[in-house]
């Protein structure tokens, strides 16, 4: 059933999200499609596209690693042919990367994590840009976590790089601003599903804990003392997004039943 906001016009919008294939993503790409909007998603994953596809045959899309700038830009021809514009731009896409002390990283564990969860952001963003500014207006979601809120033990090129998105939406919100473009960030916190089950697989691997353990202790960071769900994260996406929040830019909204601290899993 979908959200309905009062007076708030989406539809018919013309909206990108990267990895939105699965998981979050594909949560904001069916919540938007339920308002009537004009979905593209793009996934480095061709299977989880083929079962978005199937499910949505409504919507499109294109394979794409976003860290890829050759494979961005291609994804950009399909959207253009397809569409010819873009209202609203969903920088979902983002990897967990290692769990483990800053020492025990590698460089390439590092590398991967920033050129995924930072830099995609960047090359997908640069090319949107030149759309909406055409268009004199648009509305675009980076996707960070509540990792930028606090530091995060373990997971330092993942924080590192969701501190960064958040500099990233605030610089962007001041230089497109005066060109009617919008720029904001979601904060989720832990998202029930597969993901944040992989995550605790390994936390609890890397910290000697059981996963119920760590599963307990992430819960406990919060003060609804729970994971929250895509579909939470994707009604904020569209709220955001929608003329409800025409005076909103440049903020980081938590979708998190407010995270209290991110230290405690080391208890
Ligand atoms: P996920 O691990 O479930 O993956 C979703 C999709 O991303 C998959 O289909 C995968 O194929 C695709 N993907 C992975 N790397 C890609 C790449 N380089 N290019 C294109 N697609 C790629 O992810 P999720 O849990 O849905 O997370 C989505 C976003 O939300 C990420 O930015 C993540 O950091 C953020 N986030 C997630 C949580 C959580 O608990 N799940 C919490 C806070 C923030």
């Amino acid at each position: 059933m979908p959200v309905k906001f009062e007076n708030a016009s989406i539809t018919d919008q013309v909206v990108l999200i990267t990895a939105g294939a699965a998981g979050i993503g594909r949560a904001i790409a069916e919540k938007f499609l339920s308002h009537g909007c004009s979905v593209h998603v793009c996934d480095i994953d061709r299977a989880a596209i083929d079962g978005f596809l199937s499910d949505n045959p409504g919507a499109s899309a294109s394979v794409a690693d976003v860290a890829d700038v050759a494979q961005v830009g291609a994804m950009f021809e399909d959207l253009s042919e397809l569409y010819g514009r873009l209202d609203i731009l969903i920088n979902n896409a983002g990897i967990g990367g290692p769990v483990a002390n800053l020492e025990d990283i590698s460089p390439e564990e590092w590398d991967r994590t920033i050129a995924v969860d930072l830099s995609g952001q960047f090359y997908v963003t640069r090319l949107a840009v030149p759309m909406m500014k055409r268009a004199g207006a648009g509305s675009i979601i980076n996707i960070s976590s509540t990792a930028a809120l606090f530091g995060c033990p373990m997971r330092a090129p993942y924080s590192a790089s969701k501190w960064a998105v958040i500099g990233l939406t605030k610089t962007l919100a001041m230089e497109l601003g005066p060109w009617g473009i919008r720029v904001n960030a979601i904060c989720p916190g832990s998202v029930d599903g597969e993901r944040i089950e992989r995550v605790i697989e390994r936390a609890a691997a890397q910290r000697n804990k059981t996963p119920d353990e760590i599963r307990q202790a992430y819960q406990r960071q919060t003060s609804l003392r729970r994971f929250v769900s895509a579909d939470e994260v994707a009604n904020m996406a569209v709220f955001l997004t929608s003329d409800l929040c025409a005076s909103i830019s440049g903020q980081a909204m938590s979708v998190d039943g407010h995270t209290e601290s991110m230290s405690n899993v080391m208890d």
